[in-house]
């Protein structure tokens, strides 16, 4: 903060497309979506539109004990497009409290069935995952510069090895390990099998890790796992959703169907704070009594459904299919992948991760060893800075460089987005040699 302080703050005014632009008047390139929320650019027209005709009806009614037009019309759109098996909506605000309300719903579900059930109050989580800020979500994260300051707070983890490949936590190569990282789960769900309500997961990609991917076929086992091991599993597509990793929902990838799916971020084409857990019917139907056995789901946000968050996620799904915006970005996706490739053998470039849009550059001291540089040098910093003042915004995740623009960004956008990064990070690693 001490920095913060002494900096001049850019204040953005406005935005245009994929540009944000400061009260100076200076232009840049949105690289990371406003915080990887942003799909179709600022300003899109059907968005802003449907936003004014929802403005000149209501902005906002409670949804507890009431329902509006928008919250019913966009779950039931949001429903067709999620995965088979999910059919009930639980609307909050941001992707903290969509993660909440499934690890609330989860551990709820079990107490609900009673019985031995009841033991059933653990969660499986991951090293070095991220879900949030808020107490529940801390408890399910797994970065010790963000979550170890609060462990007396926090409820307990059966914590699992993140599955990442270029530090394997079990010291393993892929694919001669075999995956061995599934195996490690499964010894977990053997231990404390009658003591887990669930497991949580970001799938394919840990985002906030640093865009960490995991081997393909992973979430698919791990949705086994959860299967035969009786255990609800929470997909967190906070940062995944909405076409980030190519397909609307990264559990598509692997044709998985979890119990909980936390939605945000993206849900309203990054315009106004919405999220939503998706259910599937039997975890609705334990929630269900007769008044005196009160069985409901005791949670509510005050904004909860709200009709303008809404009419912007509404609007959102349209364009979606209006501007085929996933097919659309399939050569988009090649193009980085392809621009990208010889990075690769750069000396301070350690790995390159990238699923759909979602991109992360980790660099490193010593390539061969995989040797961070020492987080107080601020290399990502020092990256980023230096497009900043080229005009591309872009906010890093320790060392790696994250790019992740609107989905809308143009090839030639793009191309101007990975040279002016290309560069800064061969001028800054020279530099600190
Ligand atoms: N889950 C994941 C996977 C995320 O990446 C994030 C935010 N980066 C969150 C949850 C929390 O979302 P929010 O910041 O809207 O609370």
């Amino acid at each position: 903060m001490k920095e913060w302080e002494k900096e001049i703050p850019t204040i953005i005014a406005r935005g245009e497309g994929v540009e944000l632009i400061d009260i100076e008047g200076k232009r840049y390139l949105d690289g990371v979506s406003s915080l990887w929320v942003n799909l179709h650019g600022h300003r899109k027209k059907e968005i802003d539109d449907a936003l004014i005709r929802q403005i000149k009806t209501i902005s906002h009614s409670t949804l507890l004990g009431l329902s509006n037009l928008p919250a019913i019309d966009f779950a039931e759109r949001l429903l067709e497009i999620a995965p088979p098996g999910l059919t009930k909506v639980f609307y909050s605000d941001n992707g903290s409290t969509a993660v909440e309300v499934a690890i609330k719903l989860a551990f709820g579900f079990w107490q609900r069935k009673g019985g031995v059930d009841r033991k059933k109050k653990k969660f499986i989580s991951f090293t070095s995952a991220y879900h949030g800020d808020t107490i529940g979500a801390v408890s399910v994260g797994g970065i010790e510069l963000f979550h170890q300051a609060y462990q007396p707070l926090l409820f307990e983890t059966v914590k699992a090895p993140a599955p990442t490949c270029y530090r394997c936590p079990l010291s393993l190569a892929y694919p001669d390990c075999g995956m061995a990282c599934v195996e490690e789960v499964e010894k977990i769900m053997k231990r404390h099998r009658s003591e887990l309500a669930g497991l949580i997961i970001e799938p394919l990609v840990q985002a906030a890790a640093g865009m960490l991917t995991a081997p393909p076929g992973y979430l698919k086992r791990i949705r086994e796992l959860c299967h035969r091991y009786d255990l609800l599993m929470i997909a967190d597509e906070v940062a995944t959703g909405f076409g980030r990793t190519g397909k609307m929902f990264a559990c598509e990838h692997e044709g998985v169907t979890p119990d909980l799916m936390a939605l945000s971020k993206g849900i309203t084409g990054g315009y106004l704070p919405l999220a939503a857990t998706l259910t599937t019917q039997p975890i609705y139907d334990a929630y269900l009594g007769e008044y005196a056995e009160f069985k409901t789901f005791f949670h509510g946000h005050s904004y909860t459904g709200n009709p303008l968050g809404c009419a912007a996620a509404i609007a959102n799904l349209q364009i979606f299919e209006r501007e085929k915006v996933l097919a659309r970005l399939q050569p988009k996706i090649a193009f980085v992948k392809d621009r990208l490739a010889d990075w690769k053998q750069w000396d301070h470039v350690g790995e390159i991760r990238q699923v759909g849009l979602m991109i992360g550059i980790e660099l490193v001291a010593d390539k061969k060893e995989k040797t961070p540089y020492p987080l107080e040098w601020r290399v990502g910093t020092q990256v980023c800075r230096g497009a900043k003042e080229r005009g591309v915004l872009l906010r890093p995740l320790g060392n790696v460089i994250v790019l992740m623009p609107p989905l809308s960004i143009t090839l030639r956008e793009l191309n101007r987005l990975i040279t002016v990064v290309g560069e800064e990070i061969e001028r800054v690693t020279a530099r600190i040699k």
